[in-house]
């Protein structure tokens, strides 16, 4: 064990280690690449976790975070009027595609999804909230709640009264070799069914990933989401699509993991890559819905002057370089490796690919049970032959993969053939 990580582990949660046994001290990164402290370079395809959109230095970001410090403004959010954030919020509201869209800017993740709980709850004058099972929204006291994976087990109370969907949890025998068109009808029953107890004729809202993240980048079959919009709407329900990981063109068939979907969102949740390292979230969501929240609706620091000028260079480049194009034509070169991967060894489950979000299940090859130990064991592989990945899924068997963005194609190429080798 490292140094630092003795002291580390002297005055800090150890959640570290549910990654790697001994981490990395990380002093330095330039584009899709990591350099830690011994001097090893890695390249990095979880981004941070999802938080590098564009990679390490990237000097339009620098220099505009530069820029802002040299005012010597750098100060709360809340008080005085900021430029760019409300160019910012012009730019996401009119991306959203949510009619007369309004931001909220936070922190974090985790507080644009409290703020979209508190701003649903309250417009409905109701606890009640439907999400997903194998779901992650954050670990504060709301999100914690409506978080289905490993999420409502380590709290004690909720201050919600949630109710879990399978979507995108086709794990239940019940489902097993159902089509697409059959499971989708299940769920949606399944929902009315919620809708019709007693205790549930006044759910505020559905809180899901159109990418389940932490969950292992699973995702529901095409037509699900459209099939629950249409019975929210008859109840009035609100939809918040958690853009957290699956935002700004990641998933290559839109700009949000929700447009393919074909279902707009009452309010879309996004933190983690916008600032391209730097700390902002916030929530999009219809006027007449963020109009309720002006008495709740503080953050000191949520959408600070570091932060938004950080996140316009970074929302910038992604339009400028057209982002979504460039996941877009990368995702064959995902599927080349990927798919014969699937199936190569008796370690190997599922793999998933939506644009440059990718997974695979790591299997014990006696059982076919998840084997969290075995990712363990790929992670630090890959890591040995100088690739950092991500874990993940209910079990902590999902290797899971989010490069920049702006990685090219012979870096990909690259990392997957060591994803390849570690795996194998
Ligand atoms: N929502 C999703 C989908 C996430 O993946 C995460 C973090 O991983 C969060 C919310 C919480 O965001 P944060 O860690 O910035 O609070």
């Amino acid at each position: 064990m490292s140094e630092l990580h003795q002291r580390h582990r002297a005055v800090m949660p150890s959640w570290l280690s549910l990654y790697y046994d001994s981490p990395i001290e990380i002093t330095g990164g330039k584009g899709a690449r990591v350099t830690d402290a011994d001097g090893r370079t890695y390249l990095d395809f979880f981004a941070g976790i999802l938080t590098n959109m564009l990679g390490y230095d990237v000097a339009e970001v620098r220099e505009a975070v530069e820029r802002q410090i040299a005012t010597g403004v750098v100060h709360t959010s809340t008080l005085y009027l900021l430029r760019g954030q409300v160019e910012l919020a012009e730019k996401l509201a009119r991306l959203s595609g949510i009619p007369d869209a309004k931001v909220f800017f936070t922190n974090s993740g985790t507080e644009a999804n409290e703020t979209a709980l508190l701003l649903a709850t309250c417009a409905r004058g109701s606890d009640q909230v439907l999400a997903m099972r194998n779901s992650y929204h954050g670990r504060s006291f709301g999100t914690v709640a409506v978080t289905g994976n490993r999420g409502w087990k380590n709290s004690a109370l909720s201050p919600l009264n949630v109710h879990y969907l399978h979507g995108t949890d086709r794990s239940a025998p019940a489902f097993r070799g159902m089509s697409d068109a059959a499971y989708i009808e299940a769920c949606t029953a399944d929902l009315r069914d919620v809708l019709a107890t007693a205790t549930a004729p006044d759910v505020s809202c559905l809180i899901a990933e159109p990418v389940q993240g932490v969950g292992g980048f699973t995702m529901p079959p095409p037509g699900l989401f459209a099939a629950y919009k249409e019975v929210l709407d008859e109840h009035g329900i609100l939809f918040v699509s958690d853009e957290v990981q699956s935002g700004w063109g990641r998933t290559g068939t839109g700009f949000w993991g929700i447009d393919e979907h074909g279902v707009t969102p009452d309010a879309i949740t996004f933190a983690k890559g916008l600032g391209n390292g730097f700390a902002i979230g916030g929530v999009i969501a219809r006027g007449d819905l963020m109009d309720g929240l002006t008495t709740n609706g503080v953050s000191t620091f949520g959408g600070n002057p570091i932060a938004t000028a950080a996140a316009n260079a970074t929302l910038d480049y992604v339009l400028d370089h057209d982002l979504l194009s460039h996941a877009a034509a990368l995702a064959p070169l995902v599927g080349e490796v990927l798919d014969p991967l699937a199936g190569s060894a008796a370690s190997v489950g599922a793999v998933r690919a939506k644009g440059l979000m990718f997974a695979v299940d790591m299997v014990d090859p006696a059982t076919g049970a998840d084997s969290p130990a075995l990712a363990s064991r790929v992670l630090e592989a890959a890591r040995e032959r100088g690739l950092l990945i991500g874990k993940g899924g209910l079990h902590g068997n999902v290797l899971r993969m989010a490069p920049p963005l702006t990685v090219d194609a012979e870096e990909l190429r690259e990392g997957m053939r060591i994803l390849a080798d570690a795996v194998g």
